[in-house]
């Protein structure tokens, strides 16, 4: 498990050290009505913004939930946090209020001036751009993981972070309700997939809410739903562990050893002159893999015991 930085960081730290909430936060503007759509929507217009489809915004104005989003993410004062999209600050708001030490990623370069504006306390860290392109350079090594996060980017980025062996303490997250079922589904299921192999190779998964569309603004077309992410202490990182999930749910319908020669043949893994049809039988047998198996029956255990055994095969072991 490695939640420490892996580079330095270029993030800007906004204004003096001043926390949310405090006095020392008079210089502040003061926040919008996050409850009410139409005031979001008129805040913007006062700065000449919109909201922009394309990176997914859709604002949480259900009071409730937010305050029963953070209160899953269970944080303390100076505890650390990434927050992925954190649009005009909402959940922002009240991270700090729990005096969390807040890392915002946001892409919209009109949100991060308004954050920078509105939190500039030295416990909040606007990074502005494409998290994907961005968490890397700037991981201060937060133990938790917090967003509503844009549907486009929601499994790409989680998958991203668990590839890189970037693990989190606790995690919640509000993704598209289909997304949300895709990360948390068990094997043998009709929504189990790579993703649901990667999540399960780190975390427990539980679901905490389902979101309405009425409860953001605009409302979106699909539900939403809250997961809540713990780590396991049992978390193993095989670095070919998520190119071999990823490979063995390349084509569905094939059987595992099918889709495992092809990965072979294709991955370079294998040494000069070795058939990947025979070097699949027999990892599979090693593994104690049916060959005729299908990717969507198999757990994570499973995957880690093939990732295991090719790693050793790969080392000559
Ligand atoms: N946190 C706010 C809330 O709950 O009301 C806004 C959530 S909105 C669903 C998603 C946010 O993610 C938007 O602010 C959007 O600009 C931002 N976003 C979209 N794509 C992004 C990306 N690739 N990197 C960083 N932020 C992104």
């Amino acid at each position: 498990m490695n939640p420490l930085p892996r580079k330095a960081g270029f993030a800007e730290t906004a204004g003096s050290p001043k926390t949310a909430g405090s006095a020392e936060d008079a210089g502040r503007g003061p926040l919008p009505d996050y409850n009410s759509g139409n005031a979001l929507g008129a805040f913007l217009r006062e700065r000449g913004l919109g909201i922009r489809k394309k990176w997914g915004q859709h604002f949480l104005v259900n009071p409730r939930a937010r305050e029963g989003l953070v209160e899953a993410l269970d944080i303390r004062a100076g505890d650390g946090v990434f927050e992925i999209g954190p649009g005009m600050g909402a959940m922002t708001s009240l991270l700090l209020e729990k005096g969390a030490r807040v890392t915002a990623f946001e892409i919209d370069g009109g949100f991060s001036s308004i954050l920078r504006e509105l939190f500039p306390g030295g416990s909040f860290t606007i990074v502005s751009g494409d998290v994907l392109k961005t968490w890397e350079q700037n991981d201060d090594g937060s133990p938790y993981l917090f967003g509503n996060l844009p549907y486009t980017i929601a499994a790409v980025l989680m998958g991203n972070f668990i590839e890189q062996g970037r693990f989190f303490r606790r995690i919640v997250i509000t993704v598209q309700k289909e997304v949300a079922l895709r990360m948390a589904a068990k094997p043998g299921g009709r929504n189990y997939s790579s993703i649901s192999a990667l999540c399960a190779s780190a975390y427990d998964i539980k679901p905490l809410m389902t979101l309405k569309p009425p409860s953001f603004y605009p409302p979106p077309r699909v539900d939403s739903a809250a997961l809540l992410f713990t780590l396991r202490t049992d978390e193993k990182n095989n670095p070919l562990f998520a190119r071999l999930v990823r490979a063995l749910f390349a084509s569905r319908r094939k059987t595992v050893v099918n889709n495992l020669e092809h990965f072979l043949s294709v991955s370079g893994i294998l040494g000069a002159g070795r058939r990947s049809r025979d070097c699949a039988e027999a990892v599979l047998l090693r593994s104690g893999i049916p060959p005729g198996e299908r990717a969507e029956n198999l757990d994570y255990v499973s995957f880690n015991a093939l990732a295991d055994v090719l790693e050793n095969n790969r080392n000559g072991k």
